[in-house]
């Protein structure tokens, strides 16, 4: 037997246990040996219900009796009064009625949970119940608890794993040994042990730092393994051309910040090397990174090289060239837009322009990459918000040079350092860490949905001054089942009522995308008012005179998606206002009031990592696939020692050939986070 054999091929698994396993991913031994606990139970220390005192508790008790009844849809409470030798207590479970079938057969269970005061009473909450004769013996009572997904038991796992426990006990080490005694890990039979059989918490806690170390260090390892790969390419020498920089800063209508001086400055120099630049510039939303795009792109054409600008919505590409043209054409360079909404002749001529060199800058959406696209002389690829981009899209158009291009992938989602270092490790990172001078943070507050008249007189207000206002829903149409807003029904109400004398937009996503750029030219021109829309405003869009920005059931929104939405304001010298409209009077939200407090993005990301894990944030599709299952992305430390010992083994010229394990799963993360 090894990991690979099938798991039927362990005593006690039959045909219909193997296929229990099979529906949730486990098929071989070693599937089973890696499915890790999901908690540690703690039943070592077991309190008489006499003697018991509020916190977390264990008590060894029978259930007396047990009852289920509805609170309100979606609530259902299980009622127990558990009794040892010494007293009873009552227990309570939320959505949990099969408890009623667990515990009625009246046999002893350990119960694990918080004592505490509740419902005017204290009882034990929504505690662990472990059948006493289910124990295993060898675990000390600190007990392993699997994730049950579609009704796997815990206690057959356990069961399993402990026939396979001589198996485990050998497993061959698959990091390098040099690695796991410098850094005093447990070896890997030792760490596999323990998390399955532990028999103190600190062996578990052992356990879980080398099994994390490892994940981090095969993905730590494939960052630097493309980084070198990388760096073995043969890029464009783009010549740096003080004049040319010059020129193009001195025409700008505004002076450049420090922090957009020194991203440029990173971005010439790495023009200049005969390896392709790779580089993520980080600006906050307003930071003002286009225009240090645009000076890069200017510096490019003058050497007689294409920049392909790509962005992922219509709106924000047909922006970009907009913005770019004012930037570029006083020194005769030509931008070209190119999205699905260029048709006929005219996309045939772009083509032709594209491929001849006529074209210099080239924004487009998508369209730029599943197109037979062919560039003249491509030198330098941007991707404005590139979390959007899968790996896919961006090899597909890196693909479109002679050389790599140099490749620039901007974000205005701050990454925190942590999963920048994991995530996008090859790269080299610039800051825009400084706002345009003269901005005035923006004040956003937290409002309730009774006082909206008051609301809209502050928003009268901003207008009257002659500014502009966002507003925005969550949904297009009235969906009867919830009390979201829509716009559609939002921008009626608003312009058959309160804001009948102003003129008001709609945007949103089903609108055909000539129509919803004729709605954000009318907006950006100052010919509306108010733009009542969807979040498709959420990434980019930037109409300076807009100051003010209602946020509905902003209680629905992730805490990133709404610092984003409130960039669109704050865009000039006037001072902006944002304000989070909840669905409901109840008490807001801890990322509500986060977003209230705080104006600085890179904080925000850290709060939203903390709250709702990298996936959401980052997008599935990447971050589903590293699929980390024991290191956190929040544990700096832990990532700091494994990215150091991976770069010493890449510089210690080591093989990763002797590590077949090791070697399989960093080619595998290779492939999943390379830009090449
Ligand atoms: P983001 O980083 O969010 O993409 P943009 O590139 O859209 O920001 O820039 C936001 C706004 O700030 C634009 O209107 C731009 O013209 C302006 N801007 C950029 N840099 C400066 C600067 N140094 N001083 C004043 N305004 C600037
Ligand atoms: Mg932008």
């Amino acid at each position: 037997m090894n990991l690979l054999s099938p798991l039927e091929k362990v005593k006690g698994v039959g045909i219909k246990t193997g296929e229990q396993f099979a529906a949730v991913g486990i098929n071989t031994v070693g599937d089973l040996i890696r499915f890790l606990p999901r908690v540690h139970e703690d039943f070592s220390h077991v309190t008489r219900i006499a003697d018991i005192a509020p916190g977390k508790a264990t008590i060894k008790a029978r259930c007396d009796a047990i009852f289920t009844r509805p609170v309100r849809r979606g609530l259902r409470i299980t009622t127990a009064t558990l009794a040892d030798e010494s007293g009873k207590l009552q227990a309570v479970w939320f959505n949990q009625p099969y408890r009623e079938t667990q515990l009625k057969s009246g046999e002893e269970f350990f119960f694990s949970g918080e004592f505490e005061f509740n419902y005017n009473r204290y009882q034990l909450t929504n505690p662990s119940a472990e059948k006493v004769s289910e124990m295993p013996v060898q675990t000390d009572r600190l007990l392993p608890v699997y994730r049950a997904v579609k009704g796997l038991k815990t206690t057959l796992v356990r069961k399993i794993l402990s026939e396979l426990k001589p198996l485990i006990t050998m497993l061959p080490e698959s990091l390098p040994e040099s690695i796991v005694k410098n850094e005093k890990l447990l070896n890997r039979a030792q760490a596999y042990v323990a998390m399955h059989f532990p028999k103190t918490p600190v062996d578990v806690e052992k356990a879980r730092e080398r099994l994390a170390f490892e994940e981090l260090f095969e993905l730590l390892l494939a960052s630097q393994l493309n980084r070198q790969e990388n760096a073995k390419l043969e890029g464009w020498h783009i010549p740096f051309n003080q004049q040319v920089v010059k020129d193009f800063v001195s025409q700008l209508p505004f002076a450049l910040t420090g922090a957009q001086r020194v991203a440029a400055w990173e971005i010439l120099q790495d023009f200049e090397k005969a390896v392709p630049m790779n580089r993520l510039l980080q600006g906050d939303v307003g930071s003002g990174k286009t225009v240090v795009a645009g000076l890069a792109a200017r510096q490019a054409a003058h050497e007689g090289f294409q920049t392909a600008l790509m962005a992922p919505t219509e709106i924000l590409a047909s922006q970009h060239a907009e913005t770019l043209q004012k930037l570029l054409s006083p020194f005769g360079v030509q931008v070209g837009l190119l999205t699905g909404s260029v048709k006929g002749t005219a996309r045939k001529t772009l083509y032709a322009a594209i491929k001849n060199g006529d074209v210099q800058v080239v924004v487009g959406t998508h369209a730029l990459i599943q197109e037979t696209v062919i560039f003249h002389k491509l030198g330098f690829v941007v991707i404005d918000e590139q979390h959007r981009f899968g790996v896919k899209q961006r090899q597909e158009l890196l693909k479109k040079a002679v050389h790599m291009p140099h490749l620039l992938a901007m974000t205005a989602t701050p990454i925190p350092r942590s999963l920048a270092l994991t995530v996008y490790g090859e790269l080299d990172i610039s800051i825009l860490n400084e706002l345009p001078k003269g901005r005035k943070p923006i004040k956003t507050k937290i409002w309730s949905p009774n006082s909206r008249a008051q609301l809209y007189g502050l928003v009268e207000e901003e207008l009257i001054a002659g500014r502009q206002a966002y507003v925005i829903c969550s949904l297009i149409d009235n969906n009867p089942d919830n009390e979201l807003k829509s716009v559609q029904a939002e921008y009626k109400k608003l312009q058959n009522s309160v804001f009948k004398h102003r003129t008001i937009g709609l945007l949103h996503g089903k609108l055909k995308s000539d129509e919803k750029e004729a709605v954000m030219a009318r907006f950006a021109a100052g010919e509306l008012d108010i733009l009542v829309s969807t979040t498709v405003v959420e990434v980019g869009v930037d109409v300076p005179n807009a100051t003010a920005m209602i946020i509905e059931d902003a209680d629905r929104f992730g805490l990133s998606q709404l610092h984003q939405l409130r960039g669109r304001v704050g865009r000039s010298s006037h001072q902006s206002y944002c304000y989070l409209v909840t669905s409901t009077s109840a008490k807001p939200s801890e990322r509500l009031r986060e977003v209230e407090k705080s104006n600085d993005g890179f904080y925000l990301a850290e709060v939203d990592l903390k709250l709702r894990g990298p996936g959401e944030i980052y997008g599935r599709a990447q971050h589903g696939a590293l699929n980390l299952q024991i290191a956190t992305l929040g544990d700096t430390k832990l990532i700091k020692r494994a990215q150091e010992a991976a770069k010493a083994f890449v510089a210690s010229g080591a093989e990763l050939l002797p590590y077949k394990e090791l070697e399989q799963q960093v080619r595998y993360y290779q492939r999943l986070t390379t830009l090449n």
